[in-house]
């Protein structure tokens, strides 16, 4: 099936995604600079949606480098209690029950210790909440709960491009992983946005994924569809091989993710929007 789509869009082919007139929708979503804005951390324009999604039964999945307790004090904004998957693919939460994906945090904080010497970083253990703070502009109690972390280290790099390469190289050596947000180099687990998701795949979901980084590109090429949402400025995330597989939002941040999912739930649920 050939979803004929406006503006600078090709026509996408949605395959399989089609196949099943009973198939359930899921949406997975990154957070900041998708469904939040990348500078005021609003979301207005995905309010109506989420309340289409609600009628229609459709979860979204929050999967995002944000750690779990900042997820918790948000959600009840979004009226979501779905289940979330945290820090860059380490953990996913259902209700109760926890699956990790990721390396604990401390064994992070240990194995990268040596590498301290060799380039110039500072990452979240090696600051205090005001530096947080200046670093993100989140609140004092949002900046603390960012610091909760369990499986990831944001690093804020201060050394040459060519260093960052170089340390990356080490860090996979290590048996670690490092993605590059829009704010951090995140040091992990071997883990990414993509592996949690089988999981849903697997109990039969179409799942449709959204994001704005070179860190979601391997949740946004698992999913069924793959959206990147614009970003403000110059920014123009490719996504290499799979450009040409993945829909692209016009506006950026959650008026991109509004715009993205009306399209998609109209084709999808074959009625549009009153
Ligand atoms: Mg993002």
């Amino acid at each position: 099936m050939i979803l004929p789509v406006a503006g600078n869009w090709h026509s996408i082919r949605l395959g399989t995604v089609m196949a099943d007139s009973k198939m359930q929708l899921m949406v997975v979503t990154d957070l900041d600079g998708t469904l939040l804005d990348h500078h005021d951390y609003s979301f207005d324009p995905v309010l109506p949606i989420l309340d289409r999604m609600d009628e229609e039964g459709i979860p979204m999945v929050v999967n995002t480098s944000k750690t779990k307790s900042e997820w918790l004090a948000m959600r009840e904004a979004f009226g979501n209690d779905d289940p979330f998957i945290v820090e860059n693919g380490s953990a996913l939460y259902e209700g109760d029950e926890v699956t990790v994906f990721g390396t604990p945090r401390e064994e992070i904080l240990e194995k990268i210790s040596p590498l301290r010497s060799q380039f110039k970083f500072t990452g979240y253990s090696d600051v205090d909440v005001e530096k947080i703070i200046a670093w993100t502009g989140l609140d004092r109690s949002s900046a603390l709960r960012s610091s909760h972390r369990g499986y990831s280290e944001p690093l804020v790099w201060e050394d040459s491009p060519e260093a960052e390469n170089e340390f990356c190289r080490k860090v996979a050596d290590l048996g670690l992983k490092t993605l590059r947000g829009g704010r951090f180099l995140h040091v992990l687990g071997d883990t990414d946005k993509g592996k949690p998701l089988k999981k849903f795949q697997d109990a039969g979901y179409a799942l449709i994924a959204l994001g704005d980084r070179p860190n979601d590109l391997a949740m946004l090429t698992t999913a069924d569809v793959g959206v990147i949402i614009a970003s403000p400025g110059d920014y123009v995330l490719d996504a290499g091989e799979a450009n040409d597989d993945l829909l692209r939002s016009e506006e950026t941040g959650p008026r991109g993710w509004a715009e993205m999912m009306t399209l998609l739930l109209d084709h999808f649920l074959k009625k549009p929007a009153i």
